[in-house]
């Protein structure tokens, strides 16, 4: 298959939109009861990533509850996050929270000197009893310099959602980043080779190295990612950076990065065949790839993921999508779903939306679309039943109720446990969702 080839088959439409943003695209915005996880469920993505970390959870016996179910069976001999349960006496101001919190990290790092990173994790708990966890990360940074760095952020209900906490925690990797100088010839607005590429968002080791290796051959040489393997391998960052978020839930830190003088390439994101090429191909244009070495670096994987895509096609065209808010990927999965896949999103709803990140992937959403952003979970469940959707994605405490109503459903959670971004993934991607659908027509016969 060649490249046009490729854009001809309907499974791997041509990139049309030239990601221009429409003026306005029309937005439902919701305010009433959430039924979204709290953003320490990154902890289960974020520990795996960088291997010499450790997440502290400074909470109660909910989050450890909370941490535990949603980790599932995942034990380890060596865990890399844990929970400082605050008991009773701290709750009632009886206890100096912050002696036993230097305790608890004194004990915890004698006896793991493998951790190098230890992020405090502040939860609804350590909220409401005001524990000031920047402050301990500040003492307890010094105390253990040399050898542990201390960091925190927040993944409070109070303040974030499900995926929000992955934004938090590469937020506070931000200022500890070295800077880049800005070389000769990484002209302001343009880059060449003197451009560092900055990757943002924390990805499968497998795609990474997936996306390292379409990049080497692009030329684009001095790639970066962020969160690194290795807490001792922050990248840098400074005007020379142009970056490029893998994940759309990245605001606050893409945010910093700016401030620290990064440029941010406005692009859909990695997922389904389309969205990786035209996220490649902001790459490429900014790094003066010519367009022939972009075809031909592409053709291959494009193929590939074009043929895995068509597999799924036949069981997912025309079929009727409603997505519940949860990873803030919502829109980006009706994208790839709608447009690769055929299948009709009637409401994709997300906890926020970022209409600077989310621009291109709007411009690329059928028009007749329903966005919601908030959520008003009783007013979306009677749209959900009023529509009865083919398939519906939302979080686990939606999905029981509403498969006993004879929906079908899919858990949010798992896409962002599952590896699917990048063109070797775009037919696991859409197994994820052709899944559920199969399974419900087995059980009907
Ligand atoms: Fe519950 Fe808050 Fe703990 Fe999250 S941080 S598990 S919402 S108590």
């Amino acid at each position: 298959m060649t490249s046009s080839a490729a854009h001809a088959s309907l499974a791997c439409p041509a990139p049309e939109s030239d990601g221009a943003v429409p003026a306005d695209i029309p937005v439902v915005r919701e305010q009433g009861q959430r039924e979204v996880f709290c953003g320490l469920t990154g902890i289960i993505w974020l520990h795996r990533k960088i291997q010499d970390a450790f997440f502290l959870i400074v909470g109660s016996r909910t989050c450890a509850h909370l941490m535990q179910s949603a980790a599932g069976v995942m034990i380890f001999a060596e865990p890399r996050f844990a929970t400082a349960i605050l008991e009773e006496r701290d709750l009632a101001g009886l206890a100096d929270a912050n002696d036993e919190l230097d305790r608890e990290v004194a004990r915890l790092l004698e006896r793991r000197p493998d951790i190098k990173l230890l992020f405090l994790v502040g939860s609804c708990p350590s909220e409401v009893i005001k524990l000031d966890l920047s402050r301990a990360a500040e003492r307890l940074s010094r105390v253990h310099a040399g050898r542990t760095r201390v960091l925190s952020y927040s993944g409070s209900g109070l303040d974030t959602t499900f995926t929000q906490g992955e934004d938090a925690a590469l937020a506070a990797l931000v200022p500890d980043m070295p800077t880049l100088p800005l070389q000769e010839g990484a002209a302001e607005g343009g880059a060449d080779s003197a451009t560092d590429l900055l990757v943002v968002g924390a990805l499968a080791d497998v795609v990474e190295d997936q996306l390292g290796r379409l990049f080497a051959a692009l030329g684009v040489t001095r790639v970066h990612f962020l969160p690194p393997r290795k807490a001792g391998d922050l990248p840098p960052v400074g005007p020379g950076t142009v970056m490029l978020l893998a994940q759309p839930f990245l605001g606050d830190t893409a945010r910093l990065l700016e401030a620290r003088g990064a440029r941010r390439l406005s692009a859909p994101f990695p997922l389904g065949e389309e969205g990786t090429t035209l996220w490649l191909k902001a790459a490429a244009d900014a790094f003066g790839v010519p367009a022939d070495r972009f075809d031909s670096v592409t053709e291959a994987p494009r193929a590939r993921a074009c043929a895995a895509l068509a597999r799924f096609r036949g069981e997912l065209d025309g079929r009727r999508l409603f997505l519940f808010p949860d990873s803030q990927l919502e829109p980006v999965l009706a994208r790839v779903l709608s447009r690769e896949l055929g299948m009709v999103p009637v409401e994709v709803a997300t906890p926020y939306l970022h209409r600077g990140l989310m621009g291109p992937e709007l411009a690329l959403l059928p028009p007749e679309t329903r966005l919601v952003e908030g959520q008003d979970v009783d007013a979306q469940l009677d749209r959900c039943r009023a529509e009865r959707p083919d398939l519906t994605v939302c979080g686990l405490g939606l999905a029981n109720p509403l498969e006993a109503e004879g929906l079908t459903t899919k858990w949010a959670i798992e896409l962002v446990f599952t590896p699917i971004q990048g063109y070797e993934q775009a037919g696991d991607l859409a197994e994820l969702f052709a899944r559920p659908l199969r399974r419900a027509g087995l059980l009907k016969v």
